[in-house]
């Protein structure tokens, strides 16, 4: 699917997180600068949380209050040890009121469900991306 500004990428988080139920847990795909933390603030906005997303790359984490689920927002990539948060990931992401967003998890991947859904995002020019949902 083609997302052609960042609004409409806001539009595509919030949708999604409409269809979901917790506990779910999403790992966002793409290069610095794609749209991950973009699309997580639709995510937020669709689960009802009021307050604004900002990137976690230096806190690995943050949690937002939504309408009715929590959403927990990871970011591994300047993890040096990603090890030292599996456990904290692992009671995150079996919560049943969570719905829970990895940006670069692909050293966790071995933690992160079998039944996660995948949002790959392509950076295609300056306000286009491509977004595949698996
Ligand atoms: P990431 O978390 O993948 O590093 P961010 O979401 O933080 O990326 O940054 C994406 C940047 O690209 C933002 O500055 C945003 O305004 C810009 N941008 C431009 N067009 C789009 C689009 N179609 N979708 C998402 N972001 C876009
Ligand atoms: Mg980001």
């Amino acid at each position: 699917m083609l997302i052609h500004s960042e609004a409409e990428m806001i539009k595509a988080g919030s949708d999604f997180a409409k269809t979901l139920t917790a506990p779910a847990v999403l790992e966002l795909i793409g290069d610095v600068g794609a749209g991950k933390t973009t699309f997580t603030r639709g995510i937020a906005q669709g689960l009802g949380v009021k307050e604004g997303v900002t990137s976690p790359s230096f806190t690995l984490s943050k949690e937002y209050a939504g309408k009715e689920y929590r959403l927990v927002h990871y970011d591994f990539y300047r993890l040096a040890d990603p090890g030292i948060m599996a456990e904290n990931l692992a009671d995150t992401m079996t919560d049943p009121d969570t719905i829970t967003v990895v940006e670069w998890g692909q050293s966790i991947k071995d933690v992160l469900p079998e039944d996660r859904h995948i949002i790959e995002i392509k950076y295609i020019n300056e306000d286009t991306r491509e977004i595949t949902i698996k």
